[in-house]
């Protein structure tokens, strides 16, 4: 897969790419990836990607020329037409479903924004839009990485061990079961009994049912769609049943504490 981006800031990139899974993926030939610098499709001596707003307002934005001009030139490269990718509060929100979407792609472009945005057209050439979340950066490149980031380690390959990828929070809708390692016991807490009984089959149990506890109690939005079975749908709906009765008695227990 080849992931390539196109911004003010073109050196930003470097040194997260190369480490750690990112890097040793890289080095695998299991994706690449090039930064292009938006300033290169200017024609002005100063280099301009940026202009005041019509109708007054504060802030610089990026103006339309240099993205179109860019943009085309890139996916005019090369034997396939990238995926082209957007960043904006605007954008749909990016999700583990998004990243599995783009792991799909051979080629995707990821074009940041920077200042107070894009003048509207731009978005125009984009394939898609996305967001990380309700709130404001000061450019698309964080949001860049982050995107590379949750896809790259859901290329075959990445993550060594090909099943890690499959049990993670999201993977089946649920958040993940929690985990824990040596020692059993450490200051008086103890890691819950099961996972040192070496029954295999109730461990998978617990873990099922940890994964449905923790949704329910952090994320309910995601049960509605999550992927389970009838008898996990109804032990769901009993622990509703049973925090509505904790709630009613006036306790705390689905408070974060
Ligand atoms: N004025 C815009 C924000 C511009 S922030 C507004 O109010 O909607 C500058 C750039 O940062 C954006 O063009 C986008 O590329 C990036 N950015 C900011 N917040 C983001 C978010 N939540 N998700 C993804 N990209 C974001």
């Amino acid at each position: 897969m080849r992931f390539e981006t196109l911004s003010v800031f073109p050196g930003v990139f470097g040194q997260y790419f190369d480490a750690s899974i990112l890097g040793r993926a890289q080095k695998k030939g299991i994706w690449e990836f090039v930064a292009y610098d938006l300033r290169d499709w200017t024609h002005d001596r100063h280099r301009t990607v940026d202009d005041a707003p019509f109708g007054g307002g504060q802030g610089m934005l990026m103006k339309p020329a240099p993205i179109f001009e860019a943009v085309r030139d890139i996916s005019s490269r090369g034997e396939v037409r990238p995926h082209v990718v957007f960043f904006s509060p605007c954008g749909a929100r990016f999700d583990q479903r998004a990243a599995e979407r783009l792991a799909q792609q051979e080629r995707v472009l990821l074009v940041c924004g920077r200042y107070e945005g894009m003048d509207e057209r731009a978005y125009s050439l984009a394939d898609e839009v996305f967001s990380l979340g309700d709130y404001v950066l000061t450019g698309g490149e964080l949001a860049a990485m982050v995107v590379v980031d949750a896809v790259v380690r859901l290329l075959p390959g990445a993550l060594g061990d090909d099943m890690s990828a499959k049990d993670e929070s999201f993977s089946d809708g649920l958040l993940e079961y929690e985990q824990y390692t040596r020692p059993a016991d450490y200051d008086g807490r103890r890691v819950p009994e099961v996972l040192l009984s070496g029954d295999h089959q109730a461990i998978r149990e617990w873990r099922r049912r940890n994964a449905i506890e923790r949704t329910l109690r952090w994320r309910p939005d995601l049960l509605e769609s999550a992927e389970l079975t009838e008898e996990e749908r109804a032990y769901a709906a009993e622990l509703v049943d049973g925090s509505r009765a904790v709630l009613d008695g006036g306790g705390d227990e689905w408070a974060r504490s």
